[in-house]
């Protein structure tokens, strides 16, 4: 069996005395990755089953797991973690740190735990056993309240079958090298990003050099071809030509899909046109396509060795590698105060005091020039409101733009001019 767990990630062992947590841990795990409350306890007495410094041990054991997750790094806790006591603290930290947290619970029946007890040297008193066996049983039951990433049941009897494969964070994809050609909110300019990507040398999104095609969100509404430019780019985010990061229009766009309340208010009401002249057929299939993109988007990229990060709206350097519904709204709508300035979120300048290692490629926010500040850039120069649709070259940092036909907007939307 495969266990696939994310990294990093926090993963809570969960089970009764001798069920093999610290066994299965120590053939998986490297040694520095696994906290266990007997080794504190070791660390602070000499002694691996004194109960008595058990709050020392697990103040200590917190403290560790979040200095661990601070620095990024996947951590295995190896108590065990009957109690929801002592498992909603590890949620928290996990949470506070943004990253996922996972649970193993490890079940195993009496004679299994009593016969596993009595062949190792460190044996736990019969009533001890009896006593977790009863905590694990009311697990189910416990875990209704208990939002956790990943619950996984573990066999003792069948553990040696167990293989742990971990996976990088969805964003994490330092692997991929550019070179690049990151394009600006498209918002339905389907003239425009023909013209763009024709300029940047692409014929059907591939490009004779191997550079590939990354869209920085918000590829629908306000502009004149929303299921237009999806139709274009689907095939290319599909297969991979080109990468994809969702903007807060896509978002709105798949929740109204999903039969979610949203107002079509904002731009939404120009794709909803659109989509609604569909055909049932055509509706069915752009809506399945959409839905599979918007399902398997990562929220940002972090891309060519660690050197670029893209994201919709940006992203502060704290939350690089980080992921989680407050990690998602910052790509999605950046960092806004909650209040307005003339019927826009008045945003506040989150890049001014970047000093982040990869250079953060993003949009959302309508400029009339790109420019490049403490290692950022917003690339988007509203084409939909009659300014220009932009791609900057990656790594060579220049930009391209294509001058937009018309506005497609009635009046002028607020352009930020970001002072560096
Ligand atoms: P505790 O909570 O007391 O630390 P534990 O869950 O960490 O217990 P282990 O000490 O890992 O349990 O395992 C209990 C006993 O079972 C040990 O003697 C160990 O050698 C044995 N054991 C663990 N895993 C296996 C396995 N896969 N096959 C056979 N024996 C195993
Ligand atoms: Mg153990």
């Amino acid at each position: 069996m495969q266990l696939e767990l994310p990294d990093p990630c926090l993963i809570v062992l969960c089970g009764p005395a001798a069920s093999g947590k610290s066994t299965f841990a120590a053939s998986r795990f490297a040694p520095t990755e696994i906290v266990s409350s007997d080794t504190l306890r070791g660390w602070l007495c000499d002694d691996p089953d004194n109960q008595g410094i058990n709050e020392q041990t697990f103040a200590l054991l917190h403290q560790i797991v979040e200095a661990r997750l601070g620095h990024g790094r996947l951590t295995v806790v190896d108590a065990t973690n009957l109690e929801p006591k002592a498992r909603a603290p590890l949620r928290r930290i996990a949470r506070a740190a943004r990253l996922p947290a996972h649970l193993l619970i490890f079940n195993a029946n009496e004679q299994t735990l009593r016969s596993r007890n009595e062949a190792r040297a460190r044996r736990v008193p019969h009533g001890v056993l009896l006593r977790h066996r009863e905590l694990a049983a009311a697990l189910e039951a416990d875990l209704s309240g208990e939002r956790w990433d990943g619950v996984h049941r573990l066999e003792t009897a069948s553990l040696d079958d167990v293989q742990v494969h971990r996976k990088p964070l969805a964003p994490l994809r330092l692997e991929e090298r550019g070179p690049f050609d990151i394009v600006g909110d498209v918002h339905g300019c389907l003239t425009e990003l023909d013209a763009l990507v024709t300029e940047l040398g692409y014929e059907d999104g591939r490009h004779p050099q191997g550079r590939r095609l990354i869209f920085l969100g918000d590829l629908v509404d306000r502009g004149p071809s929303s299921v237009g430019v999806l139709r274009r780019v689907l095939p290319w985010l599909e297969d991979g030509r080109a990468l994809f990061v969702p903007g807060n229009h896509d978002d709105k766009l798949w929740r109204w899909l999903q039969g979610r309340g949203v107002s079509l208010s904002g731009g939404l009401a120009t794709t909803v046109a659109e989509w609604n002249a569909l055909t049932e057929g055509e509706d069915r299939e752009l809506r399945a396509r959409f839905d599979r993109l918007m399902q398997g988007a990562a929220p940002y990229l972090w891309l060519d060795g660690g050197d670029l990060l893209v994201s919709h709206a940006g992203l502060e350097e704290p939350d690089h590698g980080r992921i989680g519904a407050a990690v998602r709204a910052f790509c999605l709508y950046g960092k806004t105060t909650g209040r307005e300035i003339e019927g826009f979120p008045e945003r506040l300048d989150w890049a001014a005091d970047y000093s982040g290692r990869p250079a953060v490629v993003h949009g959302h926010v309508p400029v009339r020039r790109a420019e490049w500040r403490m290692n950022t850039v917003d690339i988007d120069m509203g084409a939909v409101f009659g300014g220009a649709l932009c791609a900057v070259r990656w790594p060579e940092r220049t930009f391209v733009t294509v001058q937009a036909e018309r506005s497609w907007v009635q009046g002028q939307p607020r352009w930020e001019t970001w002072t560096s």
